[in-house]
């Protein structure tokens, strides 16, 4: 820390994003990637991007991919806002939304990055409470003061609240937003877009980062009311307003031309999830009933962290959270069949005490 950084700064704890080594190759299980490389519309249009138009700035309306995704979804294009990574609509959303006097709830267990925002905005965070199973008890949210982030399927646990009880949250009191990231929706869950109609406090934020394979292009789209959407363009336009970029935009829209190609990774995701709980409850792992591309896992009367170091010096990387409630959990992607394979395998030989 430089003596520049300002007095407000200097108590933030950064989020610390999953490990990307380079070290070796390793079976990377650990950042919810999907295994699957873009469709062939993407490749074809990042190639027939030319890479002398980079001089030229990228469209900071991004309305032909707004537009696109919007008849992808059957919303407005004013409903859509378009940004660098899901990250940013959410960074935005506290932004606009959560200042120093309005708190924002979120899951006692979540996505890491939520109580970043808030400490990097000034925002009151309320963790709220979770049931002994790791699960959401929506009613928890019915009462609470300030707007609400939850991420659905929940992350690290995986565990989705359903549409009905999402409604019930947003018409306990009209007028405090929420926000729901849906980062991992599309591997089982449903979405609370169809609520978005008779919902004006409702926020749906989206990623192409997961079951669009496409984490390294940084896309993110929210969904919501005109004049939400506005007021985020607002704070696009004080920051960063050519926030997505050429190739980006380009690949964007040319993923929602190869819909099937993704529903079927999806499916593909989907059953290897459920072959991998099957094994791993054999070796008597205890796991949270997940909806997304990724499991969460434990096994009573072993060290979360020290499986986690064993994995990795037999090249399989997952991910291990140092908070107390969870530290002997793993958060494990989906990765393809094999990849599924190995991590078991590994397992066996670790909690079988064999090849130490
Ligand atoms: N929300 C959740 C719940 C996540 O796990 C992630 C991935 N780290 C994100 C949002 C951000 O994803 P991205 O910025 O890549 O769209």
């Amino acid at each position: 820390m430089s003596r520049f950084l300002i007095e407000r700064l200097r108590p933030l704890e950064e989020y610390v994003p999953g490990e990307q080594p380079r070290d070796k190759k390793y079976v990377k299980l650990n950042t919810n990637e999907s295994p699957y490389p873009p469709s062939p519309s993407v490749i074809a249009a990042i190639n027939a991007e030319s890479a002398a138009d980079l001089r030229l700035y990228s469209d900071p309306t991004g309305l032909r991919l707004k537009k696109a995704l919007a008849g992808y979804y059957g919303v407005g294009a004013e409903n859509v806002f378009v940004c660098n990574g899901s990250d940013e609509a959410l960074s935005f959303f506290f932004a606009a939304f959560c200042g120093t006097d309005v708190p924002i709830n979120c899951p006692e267990i979540s996505y890491g990055f939520y109580p970043v925002f808030a400490q990097y905005y000034g925002t009151p965070y309320n963790a709220v409470p979770m049931e002994d199973d790791l699960s959401v008890d929506h009613r928890r949210f019915l009462g609470v003061k300030g707007h609400i982030m939850i991420a659905n399927p929940n992350a690290p646990t995986g565990i989705a609240l359903s549409p009905d009880e999402i409604k019930e949250i947003l018409e306990s009191d009209p007028d405090r937003l929420v926000c729901v990231d849906e980062a991992y929706v599309d591997f089982g869950a449903q979405t609370a877009l169809p609520l978005l109609a008779d919902h004006p406090n409702l926020v749906v934020v989206r990623t192409y980062s997961k079951s669009r394979s496409m984490a390294g292009a940084r896309l993110g789209f929210a969904f919501a009311a005109p004049e939400i959407i506005a007021d985020l363009e607002k704070i696009k336009y004080s920051t960063n307003p050519y926030n997505v970029n050429r190739l980006t935009q380009s690949a964007g829209e040319a993923a929602l031309l190869d819909g099937e190609y993704y529903r079927e990774n999806c499916r593909a995701i989907i059953r290897d999830r459920e072959f991998t709980v099957s094994e791993l409850k054999k070796l008597g792992g205890v796991l949270t009933p997940s909806t997304a591309n990724f499991i969460f896992v434990r096994f009573p009367g072993k060290d979360g962290g020290e499986i986690y170091h064993a994995l990795k010096e037999r090249g399989v990387l997952v991910r291990h959270f140092g908070l107390e409630r969870i530290k002997d959990y793993l958060r494990i992607t989906i990765g393809t069949r094999e990849e599924c394979a190995v991590l078991i395998a590994e397992l066996k030989n670790i909690l079988g005490g064999k090849n130490e």
